[in-house]
């Protein structure tokens, strides 16, 4: 690739941006009142010198304050799967906040069993737990393994993400050991003591960190959605539950993500037995919302504990976690928006947009790879696909992937800004997609031709 003309290209395109967003621009020159002007701080982790401020977004669309209307395939990094707003949702907002009132009472309402059972249909486990976010679901998950095994660490894959959770926060170093992820801020310890890690894909690594014995729960995505999309090789995901199970270490998947991939997620998809399973962000269709859940078992064990403080200050809960408003989001995004239809639909849309995408990579001959996990698409800077959270982050190219970014962005567009990936949603339409691989192809000739 010639980065010269890479560089070239990405500083026109940011000129460009400038000149299309001034109010934007403008906006973000005013906001002395924020920590670093957005309001949260990875608002700044966006391709040229400001973000683009929503102005509104309905369905696969947002609209910025510039005027601009944008295909929208970041969908809020699958806060907004079900679409932006959609109607069944906004409907149940409505009615919850407005109609009948009450938001956060303290009391429980009858659309949480709804949820629990479709929750139980979709992924198997079979007791449910709410949280507002997946890392709270993912911190509660984890306190609750520690405290039915005795044991003290979590184990997780390396370029792993499962939020700001303490003990996720530690990658393979370059001598195989576990080192904390760089650029941690404040961690209460060093992570070693709290966790263990191992390489998506290496069973060896896995069973030398289990043998160890002090593992309370192994943490992971099914396929890692965060670091690029690493999918997991045949065989792979049936070690892991023999191991664990053999090494007395719980199996928690995180299905925030690879969601994507169905109803149930990867759980459902490919039959997977983990003992408990957190979600987030795409279940409430936009309202704050996590899950946990576990077995039967596990529920039965952990209430008949004497000694855990289930109920008020013990560590696992918050005052807003299961609020009504929530709850009545979550049941009418599974109810009505990304129903199982809904996701064979998204399905096939994603499958036509990894084709356009292969279909350029392979016009120019590139040394790029795309993968594929149901509903969401994602582009990687190395063929073939990384195998494992490291070797995909070496595989980064934080021009290259701006360059692309801000070009779709300045031809309306949007991808999520953490990394190439692209999301449907019930409201996609093929056009879009095909909308895409036309823009896509020219950054391409722009840049290689
Ligand atoms: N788990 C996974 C797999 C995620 O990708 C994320 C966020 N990207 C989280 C948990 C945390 O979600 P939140 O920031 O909404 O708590």
């Amino acid at each position: 690739m010639d980065r010269v003309r890479l560089r070239r290209l990405l500083a026109r395109e940011s000129v460009e941006a400038q000149r299309q967003n001034p109010r934007s621009k403008a906006a973000y020159a005013r906001a002395d009142h924020l920590f670093g002007r957005v309001p949260m701080t990875w608002m700044n982790k966006t391709a040229g010198a400001f973000p683009r401020y929503l102005a509104a977004a309905r369905g696969a669309r947002v609209m910025d304050i510039d005027g601009h209307e944008y295909i929208d395939f970041c969908l809020g990094d699958t806060g907004a799967m079900a679409g932006h707003s959609p109607d069944a949702v906004a409907a149940a907002v409505q009615q919850r906040f407005t109609d009948l009132g009450g938001a956060t009472a303290m009391l429980p309402t009858e659309d949480a069993e709804w949820v629990g059972a479709e929750l139980t249909r979709r992924f198997g486990l079979t007791r449910w737990s709410f949280s507002l976010t997946a890392t709270d679901a993912n911190r509660w998950a984890i306190r609750l393994a520690r405290a039915v095994t005795g044991r003290p660490k979590i184990l997780v894959n390396s370029y792993s993400y499962h939020g700001s959770v303490d003990e996720s926060l530690i990658v393979v170093g370059p001598d195989g050991r576990g080192t904390a992820r760089p650029g941690n801020v404040g961690a209460p310890c060093d992570v070693t003591l709290t966790s263990r890690v191992a390489e998506f894909n290496d069973l060896d690594q896995l069973e030398r960190e289990l043998a160890h014995g002090d593992v309370a729960a192994v943490l992971m995505e099914p396929a890692l959605t965060n670091i690029g999309i690493v999918l997991p090789e045949p065989g792979y995901l049936e070690g892991v539950r023999e191991l664990t199970r053999r090494s007395g270490a719980l199996l928690i998947n995180d299905e925030t993500h690879t969601f994507s991939a169905g109803p149930g997620g990867c759980t459902a998809a490919w039959g997977l037995e983990p003992d408990m399973l957190t979600i987030g962000k795409a279940i409430g269709g936009g309202i704050p919302a996590g899950a946990y859940g576990l077995s039967a078992e596990l529920a039965e064990l952990l209430l008949g504990r004497a000694d855990l403080d289930l109920v008020d200050m013990g560590g696992v809960g918050g005052t807003l976690a299961g609020n009504a408003l929530s709850v009545a989001a979550t049941r009418a995004t599974l109810e009505d928006v990304l129903t199982d239809q809904a996701f064979a639909a998204m399905d096939e849309l994603s499958r036509r947009f990894e084709a356009g995408v292969r279909a350029g990579i392979e016009r120019w001959d590139l040394p790029w790879s795309v993968s594929r996990l149901g509903a969401r698409s994602e582009y990687r800077f190395a063929n073939p696909a990384p195998r494992t959270g490291t070797q995909s982050a070496a595989a980064s190219d934080t021009d290259l992937e701006d360059y692309l970014h801000l070009y779709l962005a300045n031809r309306g567009l949007l991808l999520t800004p953490f990394h190439n990936m692209a999301l449907m949603c019930p409201a996609t339409t093929d056009k879009d997609v095909d909308t895409h691989t036309e823009v896509f192809g020219e950054a391409l000739s722009e840049l290689f031709g």
